[in-house]
């Protein structure tokens, strides 16, 4: 049975009252069209902030969420990108930098899975699972962490997995990818301090999304006996973990994997 106490449902943390701590600030979110970036996109701009919304292929989608921000009163842009070669970071990056000369908040939420066991892996699939997980960050923070360097403020938030740490069976692409995506953020954390930047990581366990259904749906029984809580967590969760390290109210937290998994790992 899931552990019982208030409601905390999405249709309830959404009725809370935002505290717009994040006016007047820029936040780019990728993946943002669906799934968890969907959630995170609608989190930070209720609390203020001008969110670029960047997706890959469904500008209906992406429209409509930019519609439903701006009807809330908030502020949204949209860019279109490819983050799986070093060109579709540029691309977004160019079209970025004609509309903002500042960047407080950069999500990086785009991520992919192609789980199958190594020996039936063709190198497409380990090749697009680390190009999308790993090396767009990466990517992502060399073309825009210069912005946050010139006015010496940022939080950037990765979202890692907890495959990267607990990888199920034919995930170890989406695990090493995952796990570099930890160290990775340890890195930035190290390199960005000094210059008042904070560099977080949030690992999910399962979330209900598009991309953990089939998990879901093979494993129902086993993977909620593996967790503390007994439920999956929703996208709403996840974006209010990413709020906190987020926002200028996390000021002392960085190069830190924040473990949003229902106690995955004592289970
Ligand atoms: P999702 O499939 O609904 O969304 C993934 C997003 O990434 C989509 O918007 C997609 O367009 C984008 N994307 C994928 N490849 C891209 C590319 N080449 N270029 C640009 N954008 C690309 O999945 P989700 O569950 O919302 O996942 C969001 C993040 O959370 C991912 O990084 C995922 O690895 C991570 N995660 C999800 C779960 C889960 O259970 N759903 C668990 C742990 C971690």
């Amino acid at each position: 049975m899931p552990v019982s106490g208030p409601d905390v449902s999405d249709n309830a943390l959404d009725t809370l009252a935002p505290s717009r701590q994040l006016a007047g600030q820029i936040a780019l979110v990728t993946g943002a069209s669906r799934g968890i970036g969907r959630a995170i996109a609608l989190r930070l701009a209720a609390e203020g902030a001008h969110v670029a919304l960047h997706y890959r292929r469904d500008p209906a989608l992406a429209e409509g969420l930019a519609a439903e921000i701006r009807a809330d009163g908030g502020q949204a842009s949209l860019y279109r990108a490819d983050l799986a070669g070093p060109e579709g970071v540029e691309e977004l990056a160019e079209a970025f930098g004609r509309d903002f000369e500042h960047l407080h908040i950069l999500v990086n939420n785009a991520g992919i899975t192609r789980d199958k066991l190594l020996l039936m892996m063709d190198d497409e699939d380990l090749q697009h699972v680390v190009a999308t997980n790993l090396l767009a960050p990466m990517r992502m923070l060399r073309a825009f962490a210069g912005l946050m360097l010139r006015q010496r403020y940022g939080r950037i938030v990765n979202i890692s997995s907890s495959a990267a740490s607990k990888p199920g069976r034919g995930q170890s692409n989406y695990a090493a990818a995952k796990g570099g995506l930890e160290a990775f953020t340890k890195a930035m954390a190290v390199e960005l301090a000094p210059k008042g930047i904070l560099v977080n990581a949030v690992a999910p366990g399962v979330i209900e999304t598009e991309m953990s259904a089939q998990i879901r749906a093979l494993g129902e029984g086993e993977i909620l006996s593996r967790l503390l809580l007994k439920r999956y967590a929703t996208p709403v969760e996840v974006a209010d973990a990413v709020l906190y390290l987020a926002s200028p109210r996390n000021r002392y937290v960085t190069g830190e994997i924040l473990h949003l998994d229902g106690g995955l790992k004592m289970a």
